[in-house]
């Protein structure tokens, strides 16, 4: 699978990819990378 690195989270640090258009984790308002599991435990924004 196409992937394509594009930063670390900025919670724990877990490189996160885009894996065929669709991004591994979320781009706040702010710029900062989150993953996944940290967005998840990070509700609040
Ligand atoms: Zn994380």
């Amino acid at each position: 699978m196409e992937k394509e690195y594009i930063g670390k989270c900025d919670l724990c640090g877990d490189k996160i990819y885009c894996r065929s258009g669709f991004l591994d984790g979320i781009i706040q308002s702010n710029h900062k990378l989150i993953c996944f599991s940290c967005q998840e435990e990070k509700i609040d924004d």
